[in-house]
């Protein structure tokens, strides 16, 4: 028999120093138990694998539920079934310190007898998440092809003279009408000036003939989210322009090169920086180079300077580097990779030769 998320988490609990681990982070939850709802807390330990939801979502979670998990339902607030769930004698409970708001710390001490110590953890599943199983790459290589098709169709309805939020609506329709359960993220189109700013958000402003205009987007299928960004033109751009694209390019397509098991996440956004900085924009490049993809479009491991993370084979991650001049333009070219045993698969597909469309 296969190994499942929750064998996998209780490999590492005797590392963590702890029994059981109670699992608030839905995003978790759903990672363990396969449980999708919105009200849902889970119990891992050696022997213990408990679900406990309230009412409400009872029978979904008859139907997803992993039937390794015992299921309880609990009549007021979930916590109040923690207990019952439990073993007797006495206990080290690892709960998510990232994830628990103080009041219900506090509340859970109060519903808990002195016999179970609650101890802080902080990502253990998100650090089991960071690795993906052949299924999970599947997932996120399907919500990658779909987001590609999504894009295709929407440049080939050109680009000039829409608003960026008709082109980020047209988008998403054309993301959830392929079967994308919602876009991972609210798509950024922003035109000129405006892609200056990294995260910007489509305004009611049309786009012009001759200026950049910076897509990022993504789809969410089965749960797993992709990520992309391109930076086209809406008709001839000068050759400065054209030459921090390249740069832009050039840096990105050098980090890519890099991204392989054993490589320290840090090192690879090194790459990008320096070659950005030789070109002489190191200050217009203000953001890290990736973060992880999965059922979350921000996880682990990040590719960034603080990052101690060391690639492995299963990783999903971005390399999205930019140059933002504000009052003029940005680029910023993003890819979605999956580290294999030997190097990595590109999981988008859509040229990254500066294209112009009208
Ligand atoms: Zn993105
Ligand atoms: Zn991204």
């Amino acid at each position: 028999m296969s190994t499942t998320a929750a064998d996998r988490l209780i490999e590492r609990l005797p590392d963590a120093g702890i029994d059981v681990l109670l699992v608030t982070n839905l995003v978790n939850v759903r990672y363990l138990t396969g449980y999708t709802g919105s009200s849902g807390i889970a119990l891992v330990g050696s022997d213990v694998r408990t679900f406990i939801t309230d009412f409400r979502y009872v029978e979904q979670a008859a139907a997803e539920v992993d039937p390794a998990f015992d299921r309880h339902r609990s009549a007021q607030r979930l916590l109040e079934g923690v207990e019952e769930a439990l073993a007797a004698g006495e206990l080290r409970m690892g709960f998510e310190a990232g994830n628990m708001t103080v009041s219900d710390h506090a509340k859970l001490r109060e519903l808990l007898p002195t016999r179970i110590e609650l101890v802080a953890t902080s990502g253990l599943v998100e650090e089991l998440r960071a690795v993906k199983q052949p299924d999970e790459v599947a997932a996120i290589k399907a919500a990658a092809a779909l987001a590609d098709e999504a894009f295709a169709r929407l440049i080939q309805g050109g680009l000039t003279g829409s608003t960026e939020y008709d082109l980020a609506l047209k988008l998403e329709y054309e993301m959830r009408r392929r079967g994308a359960t919602k876009p991972s993220f609210d798509p950024i189109v922003a035109a000129g000036p405006h892609g200056a700013l990294p995260h910007a958000s489509p305004r009611d402003v049309e786009i012009n003939r001759g200026e950049l205009v910076v897509i990022d987007w993504g789809a969410q299928l089965d749960g797993y989210c992709s990520d992309c960004t391109r930076t086209l033109a809406t008709g001839p751009v000068g050759s400065d322009v054209v030459d921090i694209y390249e740069l832009v390019l050039d840096a990105q397509l050098a980090a890519l090169e890099d991204v392989k098991p054993g490589a320290v996440a840090r090192d690879v956004d090194s790459v990008a920086r320096a070659a950005i900085a030789a070109g002489g924009y190191g200050e217009q490049f203000g953001h890290s180079l990736g973060h992880g993809v999965g059922l979350e479009v921000h996880e682990a491991p990040r590719l960034a300077q603080p990052s101690e993370a060391v690639l492995a084979a299963g990783n999903v991650v971005t390399v999205e580097p930019g140059i933002y001049l504000p009052g003029r333009f940005g680029v910023r070219i993003e890819d979605l990779v999956v580290v294999t045993g030997d190097g990595r698969d590109i999981l988008t597909s859509i040229s990254k030769d500066l294209t112009i469309v009208d």
